[in-house]
């Protein structure tokens, strides 16, 4: 058996690697350790932005992708209870993003590859990339009844996210990796809640908060503690508690939790994202925390990237841009890394009780007043969110 790439891992990355390749007339086919329906529950992000709608649209996916979806065309950043909106869609000039659930992407991009007849193999054991400092890769797995299957490949890429065996099978001495821990923690839950009117942002002393709509019937709350905190430090009292209490709303509709976790605030950049001809795409090249919700976005941006580059190599014989392709896409992972990072830094240091009275806070205070008093940098804030 043989194909012109093999894409391991069904995910953001996977999945959107896939179908922008079946749109140039690349041959692939997507092997996925996990069933279908684990993959379709899998509920991560919420926000596809800008950078990412126009992937879509410029591949001929929008209808397939985004339809019906909202616009994500405001945030607010509440301060000791006191609101701020800042009209993304004015301070971007229009390139707003949408509000949609990762799961939600995830089935319409496995319903749209599939219905165009993609190869897309669930419950894959064992996946293995073989020979990829060679000319002639292959890939071996097993199927569900046990069968060990191989095929030949030109390319591999790695789309299995941060734990997947791509990454882990280049020699360490080829890659430099640059990992950073935030040092905070962030508790968060999923719930069958209202969900806010818009994305919001709170500061206060009692620490960092934000609730973000997942869908029209559930939210995301995101709680910061202890980076050594583990669900079961959280019951449902404590949740509503301290959800109301830093969001500075008394009367906080509470509702079913459906998921509990605490989210490891760690970056990671793996330089450069290929070796030989395995390219690693996404969150199996870099993680990025979810503040400033960039995670899914890099992911797309990185397979809009090395679909084009492959096109390149297997339609006009033109190498160049494959062998651009890590530089390209580090270029912005870099730039979304330092965003997060300087949202996070300002968002919490703002409210940290430990920082009152100290330099550090007054700073934060600044920066997150600026935001609120001049308009050039509020639009700086709204380009780096549409994924500028
Ligand atoms: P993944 O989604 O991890 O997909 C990898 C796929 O590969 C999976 O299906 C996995 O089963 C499969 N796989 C793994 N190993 C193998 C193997 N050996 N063989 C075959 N298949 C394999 N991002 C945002 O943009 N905004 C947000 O607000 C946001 N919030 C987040 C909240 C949480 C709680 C978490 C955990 C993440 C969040 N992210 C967010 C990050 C975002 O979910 C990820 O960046 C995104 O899923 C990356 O997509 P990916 O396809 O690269 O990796």
């Amino acid at each position: 058996e043989s194909t012109h790439v093999v894409v391991i891992g069904a995910g953001p990355a996977g999945l959107t690697l896939a179908n922008l390749l079946r749109s140039a007339g690349v041959g692939c086919v997507v092997l996925e350790r996990q069933s279908r329906s684990y993959v379709e529950r899998r509920q991560r992000a919420g926000v596809l932005d800008h950078a990412s709608t126009r992937v879509f649209e410029e591949w001929g996916l929008a209808d397939a992708v985004l339809a019906g979806t909202p616009e994500d065309r405001a945030i607010e950043i509440r301060v000791d209870g006191e609101p701020h909106v800042l009209d993304l869609r004015a301070l971007s000039g229009g390139r707003t993003g949408r509000a949609v659930p990762q799961q939600v992407i995830v089935a319409r991009l496995m319903a749209a590859f599939q219905d165009g007849g993609g190869d897309l193999r669930f419950d894959a054991g064992e996946v293995t990339p073989h020979g990829i400092d060679g000319a002639g890769p292959t890939v071996t797995y097993r199927d569900p009844a046990g069968t060990l299957h191989e095929i030949a490949c030109d390319y591999i890429a790695g789309c299995d996210g941060h734990h997947g065996v791509t990454r882990a099978s280049v020699p360490a001495q080829a890659m430099t990796t640059y990992s950073y821990d935030h040092g905070i923690g962030w508790f968060t839950v999923l719930a069958d809640a209202p969900p806010p009117r818009l994305p919001l942002f709170a500061i206060s002393s009692h620490g960092f908060a934000a609730q973000f709509p997942r869908g029209p019937a559930a939210c995301r709350l995101y709680l910061e503690c202890a980076p050594d905190d583990v669900p079961d430090d959280w019951n449902d009292e404590r949740i509503w508690k301290q959800a109301r209490l830093r969001l500075g709303d008394d009367a906080l509709p509470a509702g079913p939790i459906t998921e509990k976790g605490v989210v490891e605030m760690r970056s990671f950049v793996a330089d450069p994202m290929r070796y030989g001809r395995l390219f690693l795409v996404g969150d199996a090249a870099h993680i990025i925390t979810p503040m400033g919700g960039k995670g899914m976005n890099l992911a797309i941006a990185d397979a809009d990237v090395l679909a084009r580059a492959l096109r390149a190599a297997l339609h006009d014989g033109d190498e160049e841009p494959l062998a651009a392709y890590s530089a390209t896409c580090l270029r912005k992972v870099w730039n979304q890394q330092e965003f997060s990072r300087w949202l996070t830094e300002m968002m919490h240091e703002s409210g940290d009780a430990a920082l009152a009275g100290s330099f550090r806070r007054q700073l934060a205070r600044a920066r997150l007043d600026r935001l609120f008093t001049s308009e050039p940098a509020a639009r700086a804030v709204a380009d780096l969110l549409a994924g500028g």
